[in-house]
């Protein structure tokens, strides 16, 4: 074992289970370092283009490795059981952020965080609790946090039903994130309590008129007939923005309006809408 096996990491090796462990042990000893931090990337109101919300994104800028995408090391912290620490760091990180923001640039803030949850931590039975403690010391009002969780989050786990009605009885928001690439969206929306749904890029990048075109549009017809509010993922030109409005979505998120930002990128947003 030698200390400096790491430096001969390549990618195509990340199939190995000895790296793979090595990967972890270098994951749980960035947690609590600046090694790890987040990215806001904004969610954008196709009326006025303002800033209506922004979804915290993990990055982990490895010392030899470079940047290393959640991609890859988020599976792997799910299946050490350091996803339960980090995604705790995550949600506190993110809450206490825009409490800051708001503190500072008022209503020109962004009204709300999302925060991606996995599954690992929504089956945990003290989540919602967790959930709770981190509001109370931060200060962020529950209507002002949306929860993001996948199909595949909420089907492999029957129980975490459960945790979803308790957080959302504690005024928490709900959203179905890559929505629409699940096995059995349709039974999933009838037994899994949600407030949102984020149509994945895949539909979201389609052409008007193509197969992948019809799931926005039978997205946004679902979500009104259910009362759920939408957010349509991935937009990347200024076409899908069009194509999107006409089909009545009013939140979306993509490169084309904003990449994932710094704290720095994001003030400096703000500090341009916000007139004291
Ligand atoms: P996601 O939740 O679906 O997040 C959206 C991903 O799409 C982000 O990738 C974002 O950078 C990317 N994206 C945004 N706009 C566009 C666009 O216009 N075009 C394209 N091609 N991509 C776009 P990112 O940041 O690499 O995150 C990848 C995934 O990692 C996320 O997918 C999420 O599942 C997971 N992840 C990220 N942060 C966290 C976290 O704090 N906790 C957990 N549990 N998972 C996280
Ligand atoms: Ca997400
Ligand atoms: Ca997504
Ligand atoms: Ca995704």
């Amino acid at each position: 074992q030698g200390g400096a096996s790491h430096l001969h990491y390549r990618p195509d090796m990340g199939g190995s289970s000895n790296d793979h462990a090595h990967l972890g042990a270098e994951l749980r000893a960035a947690l609590g370092t600046d090694q790890l931090f987040l990215l806001y990337q904004p969610l954008v109101s196709l009326d006025d283009a303002s800033m209506v919300g922004v979804e915290a994104l993990i990055r982990w800028k490895h010392p030899e490795r470079g940047l290393v995408s959640p991609a890859d090391f988020i599976p792997l912290a799910e299946r050490t059981g350091l996803i339960l620490p980090l995604g705790r760091w995550v949600l506190a990180r993110a809450c206490r952020q825009a409490v800051t923001w708001t503190e500072r640039y008022g209503d020109a803030a962004p009204q709300v965080i999302n925060v991606n949850v996995s599954a690992r931590e929504l089956r945990e039975a003290t989540f919602p609790d967790q959930v709770a403690e981190i509001l109370a010391e931060t200060g962020l009002p529950p209507h002002r946090l949306v929860l993001e969780i996948t199909e595949t989050t909420v089907l492999t786990l029957g129980a975490s039903v459960t945790n979803l009605h308790a957080l959302r009885e504690m005024g928490i928001r709900v959203a179905l994130d890559d929505f629409g690439t699940g096995q059995s969206t349709l039974t999933l929306l009838h037994d899994c309590p949600v407030d949102e749904l984020k149509l994945d890029r895949s539909f979201t990048q389609s052409d008007a008129g193509d197969r992948r075109d019809t799931m926005a549009v039978a997205v946004i017809q679902l979500a009104r007939a259910l009362g759920l509010d939408t957010v349509a993922e991935g937009v990347e030109t200024a076409q899908q923005a069009d194509r999107l409005r006409a089909l009545g979505y009013e939140v979306v998120q993509g490169f084309y309006f904003a990449r994932p930002l710094s704290v720095e990128q994001v003030e400096g947003e703000l500090a341009a809408a916000h007139t004291p």
